[in-house]
């Protein structure tokens, strides 16, 4: 908080001092988005590669000078961030591409890049002295903050609409959240969590409107640059929902140039999948944004009114990147060759990544010289049910050996199958 200049309106532009207690623009209201400015000539003297270098924490807040919380109980947090960053060993060579990196955020404690919008959102209900956060959710965001409100001594309402998985309903049971399962798609679990929100006054995590969220979001590109020794890749390839994780991946990026850490900020591919593509939609027919249906087995990024449209179409102009789609039988066969050749397991909403890559590799919007980095933003154990979808059931075998030596010879599932 110490280096935050103050709050911009990302439509009329107005900036409003860092202590004033909005979430949103006044003048703008609730589309008066807000970002969060810092005051990079101080910063440059104090944010640097050796400021880095010699900085033991290893987690996100190793970037606090670049953050918008207060230095208070960040000790007690559960450990979010400083997700391995691989380079890929064979995915590679399968889908032709020179160099390809892999985030993997399915490993925040969590199990997905949420954790670093709700490690915030919960220092901020602290530092506001709030004992109740809220948000509504297709399930992360939602199970992030359970897990990290438990942990910080926090009460939550959660918000989600009927069809979140299992994995993720599960996670805010054990989590000891008050859940409130809403009959109706994403946006009128949304407007009710609204309405609730103003009702009560509880902490708002709904990550569009709160610009602290989008601060811990960025971490992850300062991750990237930072564990490819500030030479980020060429790409940076990102799955779209609301809007608030490109639009943190791409801040994260401009900052560290406005810093002079890097030099170049990589192009960002947004992805989304066809059967909930808004911004994909509105890119390839240039039109403004409009409401789509959310028809995809990618529950996190299924989507139909995004939240936070002006900070992620920048990200994706600004960059001079690009947006693409997959469908979903392009993300389940990617899901498998990511766990098969990586033994990297991701959620359909983290893997649409990978096959949103070979799609712009197949159209050249993509060159196979171009370096990569994928951010897989959540872990496939969050829902098996449309993971097994897409590998099926293992064989079953009577206990016997020549069995089992027919059919690995063979792969004659007959021989050896119990009837
Ligand atoms: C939330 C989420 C996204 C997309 O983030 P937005 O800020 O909604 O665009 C992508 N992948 C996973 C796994 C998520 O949980």
């Amino acid at each position: 908080m110490k280096y935050v200049k103050n709050y911009e309106c990302t439509i009329c532009q107005r900036t409003f001092p860092k202590d004033s207690e909005i979430l949103t623009c006044p003048f703008c209201k609730e589309e008066g988005i807000l970002s969060i400015n810092y005051d990079m000539e101080l910063l440059k003297h104090v944010f640097t590669k050796d400021y880095l270098k010699n900085n033991h924490d290893y987690s996100m807040w190793r970037y606090l000078p670049l953050m918008s919380v207060v230095d208070t109980k960040l000790v007690d947090t559960l450990k979010i961030g400083w997700t391995p960053l691989y380079k890929t060993n064979f995915l590679h060579d399968v889908i032709g591409i020179d160099t390809l990196y892999i985030k993997d955020e399915g490993l925040n404690p969590t199990a997905s890049l949420k954790d670093r919008a709700s490690g915030v959102a919960v220092m901020k209900a602290i530092e506001g002295n709030h004992h109740t956060i809220s948000c509504s959710s297709t399930g992360n965001a939602a199970s992030s903050l359970a897990g990290n409100a438990a942990r910080m001594g926090l009460k939550t309402v959660i918000f989600v609409p009927k069809r979140a998985p299992l994995g993720k309903l599960t996670q805010l049971m054990i989590y000891g959240s008050n859940v409130i399962s809403v009959d109706g798609d994403y946006k009128d679990t949304f407007q009710l969590s609204k309405m609730a929100i103003e009702h009560f006054g509880w902490y708002n995590r709904n990550a569009a409107i709160n610009p602290h969220l989008i601060e811990g979001k960025k971490t992850v590109a300062l991750e990237i640059a930072e564990q490819l020794d500030f030479k980020p890749t060429d790409w940076v390839v990102v799955t779209v929902g609301d809007g608030c994780t490109i639009g943190g991946v791409y801040k994260g990026f401009y900052e560290l140039k406005q810093l002079g850490i890097i030099t170049k900020v990589p192009k960002i591919l947004g992805v989304q999948s066809s059967g909930c593509a808004p911004f994909v939609e509105a890119f390839l027919n240039n039109e403004p944004l409009a409401e789509r249906e959310e028809n995809t087995i990618a529950d996190s990024i299924a989507v139909g009114i995004p939240r936070n449209p002006l900070k992620a179409q920048r990200a994706v102009l600004e960059s001079r990147g690009s947006w693409i789609s997959c469908s979903d039988e392009e993300i389940l066969e990617a899901m498998k060759l990511l766990g098969k050749t990586e033994g990297i397991f991701g959620e359909p909403a983290a893997v649409a990544s990978l096959a949103g890559l070979m799609n712009a590799l197949s159209t050249g919007l993509i060159h196979k010289t171009e370096s990569v980095t994928l951010i897989v933003t959540g872990n496939g154990l969050k829902d098996t049910a449309n993971a097994l979808k897409t590998v099926g059931k293992p064989v079953l075998l009577k206990p016997n050996l020549d069995n089992l030596i027919d059919y690995l010879k063979t792969g004659n599932q007959e021989t050896g199958e119990v009837k």
